[in-house]
């Protein structure tokens, strides 16, 4: 796809596409909130560092394979040539494991930071700079202006972690018998959020383990 284009950005990356320097090369215009440099080509928009792929090795071998970032600092904007290979989703995946803290970054944003983070990060809002916070927590500047904008993880109620006090309101009202929509609108989750959590820790319904019982007392009657 990279064959023809016009424009600053295309041109930075033509301007680096044999750069050999030691450090990561971060990618200097747009970067989303995950913190991968974007450009736009042709009407749409494109990852930098796919792109740059694209230049030094051509096309991707098939739909499967990723531009993986050998540095593993693809959520801080890299995009240097020799950093950047085509590999395909599992490959890069171990290789993210085996980067250990970048671990997360590499199953993209969700999650990296805390819903305590935020609020440590909202806190610092015109104490520091945004770079030195997105260096104090490990994450890009967009991510931190997106948080100050409320643009992103203004909606981590998606992902809200469980408090203890809930985990346990949880249990005492399953103990009373509500069902899994009842305690939804007790506690102001959606119900697949409390039936999944109420599945992870182990916790069933009263109607969940008269099913269980059920079928107990069914496999025991086929039994004898
Ligand atoms: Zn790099």
């Amino acid at each position: 796809m990279a064959t023809k284009g016009n424009g600053k950005t295309y041109q930075w990356l033509l301007d680096h596409k044999d750069h050999d320097g030691d450090y990561c090369l971060i990618w200097p215009f747009y970067r989303n909130p995950n913190g991968y440099g974007q450009l736009g080509y042709l009407g749409e928009y494109h990852y930098a560092h796919r792109f740059m792929c694209d230049l030094v090795h051509g096309s991707a071998p098939s739909h499967d394979h990723e531009a993986a970032h050998s540095c593993g600092n693809g959520h801080m904007g890299c995009a240097h040539p020799k950093h950047l290979s085509w590999k395909t989703r599992s490959e890069n995946l171990l290789d993210c494991r085996e980067h250990g803290t970048q671990a997360r970054s590499c199953n993209g944003n969700k999650g990296r930071l805390t819903d305590e983070q935020v609020m440590q990060i909202r806190a610092l809002k015109g104490k520091k700079t945004q770079d030195e916070i997105a260096f104090t927590f490990g994450v890009s500047p967009p991510t931190i202006r997106d948080i100050f904008l409320g643009r992103s993880h203004a909606a981590p109620s998606k992902i809200k972690h469980w408090k203890p006090e809930e985990d346990e309101q949880l249990a005492k009202l399953l103990q009373d018998g509500l069902t899994h929509e009842e305690i939804a609108k007790v506690i102001g989750r959606p119900w697949k959020a409390v039936s999944g959590h109420a599945a992870r820790l182990g916790l069933k319904s009263r109607r969940g383990s008269g099913g269980v019982l059920l079928n107990a007392v069914a496999g025991q009657s086929l039994r004898d």
